[in-house]
C-alpha cells in the first residue's frame, strides 16, 4: 500500500434541491480493495459516475491516479475499468464479440486484441464460452464477462457499481475472489460499491456511507472491534424503562434502536446471565453475538442499515 490511486475531497453533489453527496473526503492506497458501504440512496451511485466522468460534480475534487475526473477526463478514462450496476453486455453477440466491440472503442485491434480477450477469459474460467452468445450465460458467468470487458485496456484502477447485483451467494463470493486475485497477482486498485455487508467484510478497507456523507472509514476488523467485545440484544416489554434499569444497576450504557434495547459489553455471555437474573420477567427474548458491520452502522448513525422493504439485509434477494 502505498501513494493514494484515489482522493477525493469534500466531493458534492446536488440534484435540485436534494444533495446526494454532502461533502466526501477519501483516500483509496493503490492496490488495495476498498467498498463503499451504503444503505439505497446514500449516493453510491452517484459517487461511482462522478469517478467514471459521467457526471460532473457539483463541488470538491475527485482524483484517480493524480487526474481530475472534470478536468483530465480522458486521462482518467485510460487509468479506470468501469463494471455498471446495469449489465452493460450486447446479449445477441457472442462473449468474444462483446470483447472485441469494447476493445475497439479503446482503439486496440486484431490479433493483439483477440488474445489479450481470451486471455480473460481463461482467467475467469469462461474461456470455453467465448463462442457462445451471452444470452445463454448465467447471471454468475455474464458479471465475469463483465469483468473482463472492463479490463481489457489494462485499466490501472477497477471500479464497479453494486457488482453482485443479481447474483446468488456462491457467485458473489466467486466475484470476490476475483477481486481478491486481480488485487494480489495485478496490484489491481479496486473500489466497488454495495449494499451488502458480508461483500464489505472482504474489502481491505470501507467507508460507510449515509445519506451522502462518510460516517467512518477504517478496515473492517477495526470498525467492528471499535464497538467493544459483544453486543446483546434485548427485546424488552418496555425499552425505555428497561434501558433505564440495565444503566442504573449495572452502569453500563444501553442504547434503543429501532425498539430494541441494544448493550455493547466484553463479556456478553456472563452479561446475558446477569440481565436474566436481574429482570427475568422484562423481555421477550435476547441474544448475543460479536459486533457486525450492521452494528457499526447502527452506533454510527443511530439507525439500521434498511434497504427496500425496510429489514436489515446480507441475503441476496434484491431486484433483478
Ligand atoms: P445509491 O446508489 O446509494 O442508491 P444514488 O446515488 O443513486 O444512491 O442516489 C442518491 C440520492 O440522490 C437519492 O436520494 C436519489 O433519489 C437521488 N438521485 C439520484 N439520481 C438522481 C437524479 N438523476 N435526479 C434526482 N435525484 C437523484
Ligand atoms: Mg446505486
Amino acid at each position: 500500500m502505498n501513494h493514494p490511486s484515489v482522493s477525493l475531497t469534500n466531493l458534492r453533489r446536488r440534484y435540485g434541491d436534494r444533495e446526494a453527496l454532502r461533502g466526501v473526503t477519501l483516500d483509496v492506497d493503490a492496490g488495495s480493495i476498498f467498498g463503499l458501504l451504503g444503505p439505497n440512496g446514500s449516493g453510491k451511485t452517484t459517487l461511482f459516475r462522478i469517478l467514471a466522468t459521467l457526471l460532473t460534480p457539483t463541488d470538491g475534487t475527485a482524483l484517480i491516479g493524480g487526474f481530475d475526473v472534470v478536468r483530465e477526463r480522458a486521462a482518467v478514462r485510460r487509468k479506470i475499468g468501469v463494471v455498471f450496476q446495469q449489465p452493460s453486455l450486447d446479449h445477441k453477440l457472442t462473449v468474444r464479440e462483446n470483447l472485441m466491440h469494447q476493445g475497439h472503442l479503446y482503439g486496440l485491434r486484431g490479433p493483439a486484441l483477440r488474445e489479450r480477450g481470451d486471455r480473460l477469459l481463461a482467467r475467469f474460467g469462461v474461456a470455453d464460452r467465448a463462442r457462445d452468445r451471452v444470452e445463454t450465460l448465467s447471471g454468475g458467468l455474464m458479471r465475469r464477462i463483465e469483468l473482463a470487458k472492463g479490463l481489457l485496456h489494462r485499466p490501472e484502477v477497477l471500479i464497479l457499481d453494486e457488482p453482485s447485483t443479481g447474483l446468488d451467494p456462491g457467485a458473489r463470493r466467486e466475484l470476490m475472489d476475483y477481486l481478491h486475485e486481480l488485487r494480489q497477482a495485478d496490484g489491481m486498485t479496486v473500489l466497488l460499491t454495495t449494499h451488502l455487508l458480508d461483500e464489505a467484510d472482504r474489502c481491505d478497507r470501507l467507508a460507510i456511507l449515509d445519506d451522502g456523507k462518510v460516517v467512518g472509514i477504517d478496515t473492517p476488523a477495526r470498525l467492528k472491534s471499535a464497538i467493544g467485545g459483544d453486543v446483546i440484544r434485548v427485546h424488552a416489554r418496555r425499552p425505555t424503562e428497561f434501558a433505564t434499569k440495565v444503566t442504573d444497576r449495572f452502569g453500563c450504557a444501553a442504547e434503543i434502536l429501532d425498539g430494541i434495547v441494544q448493550i455493547e459489553c466484553a463479556d456478553g455471555v456472563g452479561f446475558v446471565a446477569k440481565l436474566a437474573a436481574a429482570f427475568p420477567r422484562e423481555f421477550d427474548s435476547l441474544s448475543v453475538g460479536k459486533p457486525t458491520l450492521e452494528d457499526v452502522f447502527l452506533r454510527l448513525t443511530g439507525h439500521r442499515f434498511a434497504v427496500e422493504g425496510g429489514g436489515a439485509t446480507d441475503a441476496a434477494g434484491e431486484r433483478a
